[in-house]
């Protein structure tokens, strides 16, 4: 299977939620592309190794300048990998699974880091807004022997709304959700988390005003790929090598000739 339009579309979001300025955001998607598309991965691995990658360039990469609009955003204050989790969770709907593969994090820290992440930023746009946060609270009393165990780092509620919840677990929540206004409760209060931290990553991500930018980029990642991955199959074996060379050096320089191989391909 090859990479999709909509793959390419959650790369640029995962870049711009990494880097605030667009044009950044932009030249480390492209850069690290040509890197990763020289690797004899699968197009499904290429997505995470190519998502690690621009994890580890925004961590060891400083915003410079930095925007001043940026810092007042929540989103932008979470560190690198939050924000990685948050896009992938929100606007790629990734699994846990995939996001343990790029971020390297156990099971558990990446429920967590995706939690605190949301209770985070929905924290700040409700108090924007002139709202208060409500945290999903524990069932107590009464209730408590048949309710499901609530951690309040990673609450089984977050696990039901990423769709993470095993089949077994979730026939068991849903029949006790019919029956227990508590946790019935619990859920309400993750899903409101959950949706404004939804509308918050939308409106730094992919806000309307940068929506045809974002395409456009995209569009320009996905025709790149397509050419190098057509050069690395190319029928003149010196190509393959000599990118190798190449990308180790200067990525721009890759995707010039990646560009111009295509081209002379096009031509005859
Ligand atoms: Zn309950």
């Amino acid at each position: 299977m090859e990479l999709e339009q909509e793959d390419f579309q959650t790369l640029t979001q995962i870049s711009t939620a990494l880097w605030a300025d667009a044009t950044r955001a932009h030249t480390q998607a492209a850069e690290t592309l040509a890197a990763v598309s020289l690797m004899d991965l699968t197009p499904s691995r290429s997505m995470e190794r190519w998502a690690r990658a621009l994890l580890d360039r925004a961590r060891t990469l400083r915003e410079s300048p930095i925007d001043a609009a940026s810092l007042n955003d929540p989103v932008y204050r979470l560190l690198p990998h939050e924000r990685l989790i948050l896009a992938a969770l929100h606007l790629g709907h990734w699994s846990y699974g995939r996001l343990e593969r790029v971020t390297n994090l156990p099971r558990e820290e990446l429920e967590r880091s995706a939690w605190s992440a949301r209770v985070h930023v929905a924290r700040q746009r409700l108090a924007s807004e002139g709202r208060g946060l409500q945290v999903p609270a524990a069932a107590l009393g009464a209730s408590r022997g048949s309710c499901p165990a609530m951690d309040p780092t990673r609450p089984w509620t977050q696990r039901f709304l990423d769709e993470e919840t095993e089949t077994r677990d979730r026939l068991f929540l849903q029949n006790h959700l019919m029956s227990c206004p508590i946790c019935v409760r619990a859920l309400q209060q993750t899903r409101d988390i959950y949706f404004t931290a939804d509308r918050a990553l939308q409106t730094a991500v992919s806000g309307p005003l940068r929506q045809a930018e974002l395409s456009e980029f995209a569009e320009e990642l996905e025709l790149a790929w397509h050419r190098m991955r057509k050069l690395r199959e190319s029928r003149f074996p010196i190509l393959p090598g000599l990118l190798r060379v190449l990308a180790k050096r200067d990525v721009i320089l890759v995707l010039a000739v990646a560009a111009a191989a295509a081209a002379y391909h096009a031509l005859f």
